[in-house]
């Protein structure tokens, strides 16, 4: 489904992507680990065409990004790949002046021409999915952190992607609202999503994930099913990472 090749990434001088390489099959839920600063968010970024690239390719089914494509070319393939792609990040991006419904029907009635009623719909279906059936009429400022990422969750859900990107989803929440936003991720895995999750939450990539991917000095140092990665590390980057994880 995702084929990366090669992938490099620089910021001036400085190369934070130095030739990723990284397979994702339909249905996986792979989770990217990493220390600080190894470049995990910028991969996502590339991935979905919210960065370019200075090398390398990235395949999405048919689709492709690569280094030496026109900016239309570009452009054209990074729209293609945005309605496959849905994203959710550590901040909380709902539209702070929206109702949760109204946040959720938004881009289904604009970008792919929903009538109202069947987005009001999906909306409750989503809404209901991830707790939050009786929030409809809430605004932003009125959840905890913890709903607003499950709202944000349904707003992405509601374009039916075909890939789900999360990117430290809860590293700006407390523990219990964590616990929430990770159980509505776990139904989602266990529902056949295919997902691309950036974590510092080992205990949920150890119980979730089906393949973890270590990012460590611009590359994927170590890839494996979890077991393997947290009880047999190959590689000493993985090794210290679960060590500071302790
Ligand atoms: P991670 O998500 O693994 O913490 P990032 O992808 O955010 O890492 O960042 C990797 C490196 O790239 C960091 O050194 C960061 O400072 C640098 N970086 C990220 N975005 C930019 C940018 N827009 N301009 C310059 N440097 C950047
Ligand atoms: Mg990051």
């Amino acid at each position: 489904m995702i084929a990366v090749d090669g992938l490099v990434k620089r910021f001036g001088e400085v190369a934070v992507l130095r030739g990723v390489d990284l397979m994702i099959a339909k249905g996986e839920v792979a989770c990217l680990i990493g220390p600080s600063g190894s470049g995990k968010s910028t991969f996502l970024r590339c991935l979905n065409g919210l960065e370019r690239f200075q090398g390398g390719r990235v395949a999405i089914g048919d689709l492709v990004l690569n280094a030496v494509q026109s900016p239309a070319q570009h452009a054209t393939a990074v729209r293609g790949v945005c309605r496959r792609m849905g994203m959710v990040f550590q901040g909380f991006n709902l539209f702070p002046h929206q109702t949760v419904l109204q946040n959720v029907i938004e881009a289904p009635i604009h970008v792919l021409g929903l009538r109202r009623d069947e987005a009001v719909e999906r909306a409750r279906r989503l809404l209901d999915r991830v707790g939050m059936a009786d929030r409809l009429d809430a605004r932003p400022r009125e959840l905890s952190g913890g709903q607003q990422q499950r709202v944000a969750i349904a707003r992405a859900l509601a374009m039916e992607p075909e890939i789900m990107l999360f990117d430290e989803p809860t590293s700006a929440l407390d523990p219990r609202m964590t616990g929430e936003v990770l159980a509505v991720m776990t139904d989602l895995a266990r529902e056949g999503q295919t997902m691309i999750v950036v974590t510092h939450a080992m205990a949920f990539a150890r119980k979730v994930a089906t393949v973890v991917h270590v990012f460590g000095d611009g590359r994927v140092v170590e890839s494996g099913p979890p077991l393997q990665v947290f009880e047999a590390p190959a590689h000493e980057a993985t090794r210290s990472l679960l060590a500071e994880a302790q």
